[in-house]
């Protein structure tokens, strides 16, 4: 089990270098403005389209993913319902990458499809182990949809890696269910490290340590106090930062710890230009006790994520089974995306497509490993490094994956194709004179140059998504595939930002 950990971060990483780089910067421009353009057109239609359906509220829909390697079973929890919609109000019926699995809202009197999203989800991820030939298991999850304002189907769906339905429930929703739970402000308190300038200035915590309650000119009773003013939700992807394993003592060091995700999300491109389509909130959960839960030590410790190491017995997999808890801790914040920061300085993370980022605070890559987790969770990037003795065959030959970095060649087109230089040979051949990530000298600038540079060779390099045949890579190497340089690779890159704009799309 060792080393073969999927959806988790590299497992080669250290330390980086300096480099800049120009052909992101390229693309990035003409996106961003392909984007403005598309936002000026599109912007009444779209609004409308959402206030026919929706109301800015949210539906929290509480599943169980349950069963074996042979056969798998979605059952419905529980509703909710929490106030604003954090979520896209555009582009909703789209489904933008396949995931592994979709989210499907039908008006019930038309059946016209009003909302999709797609995610992965730690439950597909254990099938593929041997302990799913041998027991049957229950995973928890949940999605967040847009308040419906008359009856509506959900349909839930999980497909097998040849991309073929292998579950599905359909259930319907009366918004005026007198059992939807109504669910807000769980007294945790919360923060926004960071927000775009323009709305800088005006966004007041709800029980913020570092804010004067009384006396400060605010009004923070209940009545006055509305601690979203001036937040973009629409128009900005809304991060919320988990603390896990900070005592109430140590909130000071999490929100301290927020700040330097938040730099080391923001430090590189993309993201640096993407940075004013974010919104990041901390969310302050106070644990019982310091630290994580390593089960290979014999520690457990209460903490509110219930996250551990060890998952499916890999000691660096750091992850968590409890998702309604961790969405319980989120009720009162809007969010679209979770990032669960560990307080520990042990190696280990993990993220799942659309469903949560576990990262480490004080291990030395915690940037890295921060952003390339960031990578999976929001971007549904694969990994584009192999293992050599993988037996699991994740990307089968005969299926193209969803995932945009990594190819099996079935349907290359669909790619990278389009930037590829010109006679770039497939599979492209390793350029002998990228030193070996593994032996190279972290001081020596040369050889850390020449590292860097190679993520910015697009070709069609073999190893990649754990399988070292038959799954191919964009470039030599990439933030998605070792911790030691700099950058995404072009493709990466691009990815982070098309799925940005539809995220945002207005
Ligand atoms: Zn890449």
């Amino acid at each position: 089990m060792e080393e073969k950990c999927p959806s988790f971060s590299s497992t080669y990483f250290f330390y980086l270098p300096l480099q800049s780089n120009y052909t992101y910067n390229r693309v990035t421009m003409k996106l961003l403005l392909t984007t403005l353009l598309t936002f000026v057109c599109m912007l009444s239609v779209q609004a409308q389209s959402f206030d026919n359906y929706f109301e800015d509220a949210t539906l929290r829909l509480d599943y169980i993913f349950a069963g074996n390697a042979k056969e798998q079973h979605i059952y419905l929890q529980e509703l909710k319902k929490q106030d604003k919609w954090a979520g896209r109000k555009s582009r909703l019926s789209e489904k933008f990458l396949n995931g592994n699995g979709q989210v499907t809202v039908r008006d019930h009197a038309t059946q016209q499809v009003i909302y999709v999203n797609t995610f992965s989800t730690l439950f597909q991820e254990w099938l593929q182990y041997d302990e799913a030939k041998q027991v049957d298991k229950a995973f928890e999850t949940s999605y967040n949809v847009p308040f419906p304002k008359s009856p509506i189907d959900v349909t839930v769906t999980l497909t097998n890696n040849h991309q073929a339905v292998v579950a599905e429930m359909t259930h319907t929703v009366d918004p005026k269910d007198i059992l939807i739970r109504r669910i807000g402000n769980n007294g945790i308190p919360f923060h926004y490290v960071w927000k775009p300038a323009h709305a800088q200035g005006d966004i007041p915590s709800r029980t913020p340590s570092d804010e004067p309650r009384n006396g400060s000119g605010r009004d923070y009773t209940a009545s006055a106090y509305d601690p979203f003013k001036g937040v973009d939700f629409t128009g900005c992807i809304d991060l919320a930062i988990v603390a896990e394993g900070y005592t109430e003592a140590q909130m000071g060091k999490f929100y301290h710890d927020c700040q330097r995700a938040v730099d080391a999300l923001f430090e590189r491109e993309p993201f640096k230009s993407l940075k004013n389509r974010f919104n990041v909130v901390a969310v302050a959960a106070p644990s019982q006790e310091a630290g994580p839960t390593v089960p290979h030590q014999g520690v457990w410790h209460n903490t509110p994520a219930g996250s551990h190491y060890d998952t499916f017995y890999t000691d660096r997999y750091l992850m968590s089974q409890d998702m309604h808890r961790i969405y319980d801790l989120l009720s009162g914040v809007p969010f679209e995306h979770i990032m669960v920061l560990v307080n520990s300085d042990t190696y280990g993370g993990g993220g799942i497509y659309n469903q949560v980022t576990f990262s480490t605070s004080d291990h030395p890559t915690f940037k890295e490993v921060f952003v390339h987790e960031f990578g999976h969770s929001y971007a549904g990037l694969a990994d584009e490094y192999a293992y050599d003795d993988m037996d699991t065959e994740w990307y089968p030959a005969d299926t193209e994956p969803w995932e945009p970095n990594i190819t099996t060649l079935k349907n290359f087109s669909t790619k990278w194709a389009d930037m590829m230089p010109k006679k770039q040979p497939i599979p492209t051949p390793l350029d002998p004179k990228v030193p070996d990530f593994k032996k190279v000298d972290k001081n020596d600038p040369k050889a850390m140059a020449a590292l860097n540079k190679a993520t910015q060779v697009v070709g069609v390099f073999e190893g990649a998504g754990y399988q070292s045949k038959g799954c191919y890579r964009p470039a030599q190497e990439c933030r998605m595939k070792i911790n030691e340089v700099e950058d995404f690779c072009p493709v990466c890159t691009r990815a982070i930002i098309r799925i940005t704009d539809f995220y945002t799309a207005q």
